[in-house]
């Protein structure tokens, strides 16, 4: 096999799971696992912690090359508590930057990172900029509603869930344990 093809075939990818419907979250995860399955390194940073005990926790603890890191104590997204917000995205950003760049990392899954940057609390150029400066085989998925253009530019794989029907948006079922958290 030539060098060329032997390059082609294993390319770091950066891919982008974004919006509206179910399954952005659930699809990296479907991934760490795939990834896991070949012995790979996985870093999982949650950047918005939710409410709920997500079964993932613990599931990826029996899962020797996989970790996960939830950042901060999650965002509040009101107005009196932006800087707080703000202080905990780029502290999260910058553990995540420091990850993908190191190249410690096979796949490195930004879960939710669309969220911080779509509300404002990180700026999308720098992101972008270093994303795109990561070792050759290094993988990145970014989840999250409202994934900015730039890095929907920068992505070579970009997927858009669409909610076509929501069994909470509408029939009010609430969330369900392992298939929500
Ligand atoms: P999952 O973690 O199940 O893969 P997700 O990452 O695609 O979901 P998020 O935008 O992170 O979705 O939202 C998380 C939660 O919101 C999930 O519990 C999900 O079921 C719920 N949700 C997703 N889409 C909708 C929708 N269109 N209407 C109401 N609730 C939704
Ligand atoms: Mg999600």
């Amino acid at each position: 096999m030539s060098d060329a093809t032997e390059a082609c075939m294993s390319k770091g990818l950066l891919l982008v799971f974004t919006g509206d419907g179910k399954g952005k979250t659930t699809a990296a995860l479907g991934t760490a696992l795939r990834a896991a399955g070949h012995g790979m390194n996985v870093l999982i940073l949650q950047f918005i912690k939710g409410s709920w005990h997500y079964g993932e926790l613990d599931a990826v603890k029996r899962l020797e090359t996989v970790t996960l890191r939830t950042l901060g104590s999650g965002f509040t997204w009101q107005k009196e508590n932006l800087d707080e917000d703000r202080r905990l995205a780029r502290e999260g950003w910058r553990q995540a930057r420091e990850a993908v760049l190191s190249g410690r990392y096979d796949l490195v899954i930004l879960d939710e990172l669309n969220i911080a940057l779509s509300y404002g609390l990180l700026e999308t150029e720098p992101v972008v900029q270093s994303l795109q400066r990561r070792p050759e085989h290094v993988h990145v998925i970014v989840t999250g509603r409202n994934a900015p253009e730039a890095l929907v530019a920068a992505a070579d794989t970009v997927t858009e869930m669409t909610a076509v029907k929501h069994h909470f948006r509408d029939q009010k079922i609430p969330a369900q344990k392992g298939i929500e958290f």
